[in-house]
């Protein structure tokens, strides 16, 4: 039987991010992914740093902060590992709002259609966010060699099938042979609740790309709580997104579609010409609350009872992934090695949720 010091079963985002942290602080890990790492709700994604968005619960706030402001550093490392870049593509978004929040200013008519000619408010105010985005494509492409670069051992193809605490270490039976490992966390996305059962649940969401009449130019992302469009550069759109209950149901519907390009087309009219070059959909990992849980994976009174944590959680990041992943990482690694958190862990303990018969 094989040992790894940290198991961390799932290679998405957040899996692989929780193991670039660990291995950069010299601990051995091992990742172990059912299928390609980076190639479900990770690489589906829209790829927005939505921090500000006024559509996120309140109790996000100090973690999304956090993680924009880890951002710079955990892609300059990708890209020093990797030899690959990153690239933010947008810098600035443009809020459309019923209620505009606390603390910002409606742009006036002239600024935003210079920031994006030829856009249709129909009532709503909009309001302007440094906010940055990026290719989750790029993403996908850069952070699995990465993260092998960093030292982990990255087993795609590989499902962890079952994991039980086992005394002094946790025993993982893979599709590739049994394993030990001294923890283990659990990043296993919107599948989490099958090896957990842990509430995390799978929203889907479709998505489009379109390429631009030449005549159209969108430099930054625009959203409203209908739809967005964040421009990929040459031309390129990306629209989204339906939030769906289906189950693990990934397929198409054109007439999903045909909704997103009128709700798009009529929030920015240039849209209208554009030539729909790929549609694809993602599945998202929604906790009840839909706020993402991080943390060991055991009620407070189990817990207390013992003296070293060995299984971890870190799921259910919803529609904020991508822009979370870095501070879920960074939280993580400060839990299990008992230093103070840089935020309050509080509203994102596994314990407020009861767990099914999954575990
Ligand atoms: C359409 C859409 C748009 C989005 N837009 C944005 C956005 O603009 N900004 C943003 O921040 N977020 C966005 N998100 C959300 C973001 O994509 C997710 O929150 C994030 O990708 C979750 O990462 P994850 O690693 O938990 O899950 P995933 O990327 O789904 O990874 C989980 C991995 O676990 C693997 N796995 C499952 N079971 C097992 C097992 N038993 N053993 C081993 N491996 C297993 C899966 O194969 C998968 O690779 C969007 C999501 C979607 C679908």
């Amino acid at each position: 039987m094989k040992h790894t010091e940290v198991a961390v079963a799932g290679g998405g985002i957040v899996g692989l991010t929780i193991a670039l942290e660990l291995a950069s602080m010299g601990r051995q890990v091992t990742v172990f992914e059912r299928q390609r790492a980076m190639s479900e709700a990770s690489w589906a994604a829209g790829g927005m740093l939505a921090a500000a968005d006024p559509e996120n619960p309140p109790a996000l706030h100090s973690l999304s902060e956090l993680s924009r402001s880890l951002y710079p550093q955990f892609l300059a490392r990708v890209a020093e590992l990797s030899g690959m870049k990153v690239p933010i593509r947008t810098r600035q978004t443009i809020q459309g709002t019923s209620h505009l929040p606390y603390g910002f200013f409606t742009l006036d008519a002239t600024t935003l259609n210079t920031l994006a000619p030829g856009i249709e408010t129909d009532g709503r105010s909009f309001f302007l966010l440094e906010e940055d985005s990026l290719s989750p494509r790029d993403l996908a492409r850069a952070l699995p060699p990465a993260v092998r670069a960093a030292g982990v051992a990255l087993h795609e193809d590989c499902p962890v099938l079952s994991a039980q605490e086992n005394g002094s270490h946790v025993k993982l039976a893979t599709a590739q042979g049994e394993w030990t490992a001294d923890i283990l966390i659990h990043a296993t996305g919107a599948w989490t609740a099958e090896l957990t059962g842990a509430p995390s649940t799978p929203r889907k969401g479709q998505m489009i790309e379109v390429q631009l009449p030449q005549s159209a130019q969108l430099d930054v992302v625009l959203r409203t709580e209908e739809i967005y469009l964040i421009p990929r550069g040459q031309g390129r759109v990306v629209i989204g997104a339906t939030v769906e209950d289906a189950g693990f149901d990934k397929e198409i519907d054109p007439r999903a579609i045909e909704e997103l390009m009128a709700t798009a087309a009529s929030l920015w009219p240039p849209v209208r010409g554009a030539e729909i070059v790929e549609t694809w959909a993602g599945l998202r990992p929604a906790s009840p609350d839909e706020l993402p849980m991080i943390g060991p994976l055991e009620n407070g009174a189990e817990q207390k009872k013992r003296r070293e944590q060995r299984i971890w959680l870190a799921a259910g990041h919803f529609r904020n992934g991508i822009l979370l992943a870095p501070g879920t990482a960074r939280l993580m690694r400060q839990m299990i090695t008992g230093a103070t958190p840089s935020v309050d862990p509080a509203p994102f303990r596994c314990d407020r949720f009861a767990l099914s018969s999954g575990q």
